[in-house]
């Protein structure tokens, strides 16, 4: 998506869902979104004004004093048809990400099917939720309720449109909260399709809610008085001023940022299946994931994987295998970091620049790049360049890479290809990432197994599903209760 200035009037504006319905936005000057795919104009996308966000949290607070008095077993009911919806309408939903996003149809229909995971653990909850409790002594019971927050909110990035807030919503609302997603700018409307569906799944009006806006929405949801709690998925630099002001303003928060992903290869790992796996880490979403992995550190002479690696990555179908990049401005950011390797002391062994795919030239497209001959300190080791750009890394043992590993801010992930497993058990412990795969490239754990990363990949306590997604949207009152058996006399003969 590409928000560039225009006024273009024939171009329709993208709504906001408040109080379950659609509501065309009238707030500031729009920007017009553009098809990364082939750069044909989608929309309008105005962000919303102050009246907006206020008249969105009143129907999310008028939404939330029935909703939390609706029983956990109701309350998940709509989210048992809201999955089986979003299965019938995958093939729509699945454009609609393509489209918006640019990713191709394959990828968006996997984002989706991975999201629904957290959904069906939702609908878990009244299973998850039933409390504590112990007689810690004679005749006194201590024990567990669990209540929402209230009116919560998620801010989600451009990455997955639909995946991301699904990490969100479902479990904010089948712990009895409202919610009102702010989705990227970039991406702002499959979260409307996902709105529509959840009504028809028979969600009450004002539970679910799509405030659209980009900087200054975030900042006003963020001091809003009238919400207590918000989750942010994004990069590093943004989520550290949204924990920030999030919290300073009362609220709970928990902002996980970017990465930069390691993955180690040791010269006894098979050849033929590494090279697919980290290709599809490398190169999946055309490098446009968190848990891509983005540095390869090959260990010893790995010289045969690396060709074989080389080999699968010139073998990618731009356009079929790999889809586009989100907007112009963050194709020529990646060229440039190809461009600079180019002239310098590195090597360029695959070349994405220049890549076009047929009838669809107005497309932002890159192809799979592979730097040989980083070296630690260089950007193409640091920075998240958050394209299809692989850049290998040469050291002499397992330790020299999880030194250079461990060194890095982030802690997203890491992963090694080995057929030893006490390499594997040995880089396990010692990978200073949330989230490890051995001989798995985008280790991104299956609901139940919580998503989260660590260090400056995360802001704020706890992982953004699961368990810990649960205790997030919840507040827990202890009771303490002792009842006097006197009163039961009377009832005696
Ligand atoms: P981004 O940080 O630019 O935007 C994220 C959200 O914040 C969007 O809704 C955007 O509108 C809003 N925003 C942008 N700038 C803001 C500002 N200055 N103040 C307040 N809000 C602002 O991220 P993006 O480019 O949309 O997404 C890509 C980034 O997200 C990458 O860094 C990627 O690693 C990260 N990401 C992380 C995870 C994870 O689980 N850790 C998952 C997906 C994406």
């Amino acid at each position: 998506m590409n928000p560039s200035a225009s006024t273009a009037p024939t171009l329709k504006a993208v709504d906001h869902y408040i109080g379950g319905q659609r509501l065309p936005s009238s707030g500031a000057a729009g920007t017009t979104l553009n098809s990364p795919v082939d750069g044909k104009p989608l929309g309008l996308l105005h962000p919303a004004s102050t009246a907006e966000l206020d008249q969105t949290v009143a129907a999310a607070q008028k939404a939330f004093l029935e909703w939390r008095a609706t029983p956990v077993k109701e309350r998940v009911q709509p989210l048992f048809r809201f999955k089986q919806l979003v299965e019938d309408n995958i093939a729509e939903l699945s454009q609609l990400v393509t489209a918006e996003n640019g990713k191709t149809p394959a990828e968006s229909e996997a984002g989706i099917r991975k999201g629904l995971e957290v959904v069906e653990y939702a609908t878990s909850l009244p299973q998850l939720i039933t409390g504590e409790l112990l007689e810690v002594s004679s005749g006194v019971d201590c024990y567990t309720r669990s209540y929402p927050l209230g009116v919560t909110a998620g801010i989600t990035p451009f990455n997955f449109p639909a995946m991301v807030p699904f990490w969100m919503f479902p479990l904010a609302i089948a712990t009895g909260n409202s919610f009102i997603l702010k989705p990227s700018d970039q991406v702002p409307f499959t979260p409307l399709r996902l709105a529509e569906l959840l009504s028809q799944a028979g969600l009450p009006a004002g539970v679910f809610n799509v405030l659209q806006g980009g900087r200054e929405t975030v900042e006003a949801l963020l001091d809003h008085r009238g919400i207590a709690a918000a989750a942010f998925v994004g990069s590093t630099p943004v989520a550290r001023t949204v924990y920030a002001r999030g919290t300073a303003a009362g609220k709970r928060m928990l902002a996980l940022g970017g990465a930069k992903n390691h993955l180690v290869v040791m010269p006894d790992a098979d050849p033929e299946v590494t090279a697919r796996n980290v290709v599809s880490s490398a190169m999946g979403c055309a490098g446009q994931r968190c848990m891509a992995a983005s540095v390869l550190l090959a260990v010893g002479n790995c010289d045969h994987i690396i060709e074989a690696i080389i080999n699968v990555a010139r073998g990618i179908r731009l356009g079929q295998d790999m889809g586009a990049i989100i907007n112009p401005k963050a194709r020529d950011r990646i060229v440039g970091y190809i461009d600079r390797a180019a002239a310098g002391s590195t090597k360029v062994l695959l070349d994405g620049r220049g890549a076009k795919v047929a009838g669809k030239e107005g497309g932002n497209y890159v192809g799979p790049t592979i730097i040989d001959g980083v070296v630690p300190g260089q950007e193409w080791a640091c920075d998240e360049i958050f394209g299809p750009v692989l850049s290998i890394l040469r050291v002499k043992a397992l330790d020299e890479a999880l030194a250079i590993e461990n060194a890095s801010p982030f802690g997203n992930a890491a992963a090694i290809y080995t057929s030893d497993g006490g390499t594997a058990a040995y880089f396990e412990a010692r990978a200073n990432a949330g989230m490890v795969g051995i001989n798995i490239g985008v280790p991104v754990p299956r609901e139940p197994f919580a998503f989260g990363g660590w260090n400056e990949s995360r802001f704020g306590i706890g992982d953004i599903t699961g368990r810990d997604g649960l205790a997030f949207w919840t507040k827990t009152r202890k009771v303490t209760k002792k009842w006097s058996a006197a009163s039961a006399k009377n009832w005696m003969s």
